[in-house]
C-alpha cells in the first residue's frame, strides 16, 4: 500500500491518517462501524478474518494480479485527451483519462468482483449474493462467477431493471438469476436490502459480494483496497508520462469506490487536489438529486453510518439521477472522515451537465462515457466555464465506465443526438 515512487515533484513524507484507517471497529473517524442484524454478525466476522488472512497471502495477491491482467485486461490505459482540453479553452491544461471503460465487462467493477470473487471461493462458498443499480457491478460479478464455477443471483430494482435493459439480458446471457426488486424507490436501494436479506437466510452456503465501499465491516475497507489498484496504475503512468504528480484527480462519486480506488495513491500528496463529484440531479434546490455529502447529515444506513440524504424526521430520502449507479442517498464512510478533514472536496453536477459531459467526450473524443462518469467530465467543463481551473493544470480523470448502457437514455434525452 505505502509502495512510493520517489519521482515527480513530490518528496514530500507526510503520511495522511486516511491511509490507516479503519480502526479494528471498521470506523474512520466517526463513521463506519458495522450496523448489522444479529444474524449476520457471525458471517461478517467470517467474512473479516477470512480477507485479513487472504491479504497476508502472497498467493492470493498473485492469484488476484494474474486475473486482473489476463482477465480484467489490466492496466488500463492512461492517455490524454487533445480534443476535450481544446473545448476547456483553458491554456495549458493537459487532462490525462484513466480509462476503466477498458477493462473486462465495460468498468471499473471487475476489479471489486475478481477480488471477492477468489475469497468466496477460497472461503469455500458455492453461491454469490449481489445488488446492482446500473447494472455493471452485476454483469462484473456474473461474468466473475462464470469464470471461477460459482452460482450467482442479483437483486435489482424494478425501476432500473427498465432503464439498464442491456445489462439485464448481459447478466443472464452469463448465467446469473436476476431477481426484480418492487419494494421501495425499485431502485439500488431496495436491492441492497433484498441481497441482505437473502444472506441472511443463507451465510453458510452463500457470500454476499457488495459492490461499493459502503455496508458493514469489512466491507468499506474490503472494495477499496481492491480498487486502489486504479490509483496505483494511474500515479505510475502519468509519472511516467509528465514526470509529474497531477494538480488534481477527479471522479464521480456514487457510493464512492471508483473515486476512493483513484484517490488512494494521492492521499499522502496535500499539493493534489482530490475532487468528487456527486449527481445534483434536476438541481439541488429541487429536491431530486442523490448528493449524499453535499446535501445529506450523518446517518445510518445498510449496515453503516456516513452522510445520508435524509427528512427531517430521519426517513431516509427519495434521489434522482439520471445516472442509475449514482442513484443513492448515501455514500462510503471514508468519504465523511475525507470530507470533514478537507482532505476531499466535493461538488454536485446536474443531469443536464452530466449530458453535457457525455457529449464532449463522444463527439470530441470519440469515447462514449457512462453517465456516472460523465458527471466528473461535466464538472470540468463547469469549472473551466467559471474560471475555477487555472491556467497550465495537470488534471487526472477517472472515467469509471463505458456508456454503451445509457445510449437508450441519452438518445431520448438529447434529440439531435
Ligand atoms: C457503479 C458505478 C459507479 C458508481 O459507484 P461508485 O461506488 O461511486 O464508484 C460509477 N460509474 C460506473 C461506470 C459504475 O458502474
Amino acid at each position: 500500500m505505502s509502495s512510493r515512487v520517489e519521482t515527480g515533484r513530490s518528496t514530500s513524507t507526510y503520511r495522511e491518517p486516511a491511509a490507516e484507517l479503519p480502526d479494528a471497529a471498521g470506523r474512520f473517524g466517526a463513521y463506519g462501524g458495522r450496523y448489522a442484524p444479529e444474524a449476520l454478525m457471525a458471517a461478517l466476522t467470517e467474512l473479516a478474518e477470512a480477507y485479513r488472512l487472504a491479504r497476508a497471502d502472497p498467493a492470493f495477491g498473485i492469484e488476484l494480479e494474474t486475473l486482473l491482467r489476463e482477465r480484467a485486461g489490466r492496466p488500463t490505459r492512461l492517455h490524454r485527451v487533445p480534443g476535450f482540453e481544446r473545448l476547456l479553452g483553458v491554456p495549458g491544461v493537459r487532462v490525462y483519462v484513466k480509462r476503466e471503460d477498458m477493462a473486462h465487462t465495460g468498468a471499473y467493477k471487475i476489479n471489486n468482483a475478481l477480488g471477492q470473487g477468489l475469497l468466496a471461493a477460497r472461503m469455500g462458498k458455492t453461491r454469490v449474493i449481489a445488488e446492482t443499480g446500473a447494472g455493471q457491478h452485476g454483469v462484473a460479478v456474473a461474468s466473475v462467477c462464470a469464470m471461477l464455477g460459482l452460482d450467482c443471483v442479483v437483486y435489482m430494482g424494478a425501476h432500473d431493471m427498465a432503464r439498464q435493459e442491456a445489462n439485464v439480458a448481459h447478466m443472464r446471457v452469463l448465467g446469473a438469476e436476476v431477481r426484480r426488486v418492487d419494494a421501495g424507490g425499485r431502485k439500488v436501494k431496495a436491492a441492497v436490502s433484498e441481497a441482505v436479506r437473502d444472506w441472511v437466510s443463507s451465510t453458510g452456503s452463500s457470500f454476499l459480494l457488495f459492490g461499493t465501499v459502503t455496508g458493514p465491516a469489512p466491507y468499506p475497507a474490503m472494495v477499496r483496497d481492491f480498487q486502489t489498484v486504479i490509483g496505483r496504475e494511474s500515479r505510475r503512468q502519468l509519472l511516467a508520462a509528465t514526470g509529474r504528480l497531477p494538480d488534481r484527480v477527479v471522479a464521480c462519486v456514487g457510493g464512492g469506490s471508483n473515486a476512493l480506488g483513484l484517490f488512494h495513491a494521492f492521499l499522502d500528496e496535500p499539493d493534489v487536489a482530490l475532487i468528487g463529484v456527486e449527481a445534483a440531479g434536476r438541481g439541488i434546490e429541487s429536491g431530486q438529486h442523490a448528493a449524499a455529502i453535499t446535501a445529506g447529515i450523518p446517518g445510518e444506513l445498510d449496515g453503516t453510518f456516513s452522510y445520508l440524504l435524509q427528512d427531517a424526521d430521519g426517513q431516509v430520502s427519495r434521489t434522482h439521477s439520471i445516472a442509475a449507479g449514482l442513484d443513492y442517498p448515501a455514500v462510503g464512510p471514508e468519504h465523511g472522515y475525507l470530507r470533514d478533514r478537507g482532505r476531499v472536496r466535493y461538488h454536485a453536477v446536474t443531469d443536464a451537465t452530466a449530458l453535457r459531459g457525455f457529449q464532449a467526450f463522444a463527439r470530441g473524443e470519440g469515447i462514449v462515457p457512462a453517465l456516472e462518469s460523465a458527471h466528473a467530465i461535466g464538472h470540468l467543463l463547469e469549472s473551466a466555464e467559471r474560471g475555477e481551473l487555472p491556467a497550465d493544470s495537470l488534471v487526472l480523470l477517472g472515467l469509471s465506465g463505458r456508456g454503451d448502457k445509457d445510449l437508450g437514455i441519452v438518445a431520448v434525452t438529447l434529440p439531435e443526438a
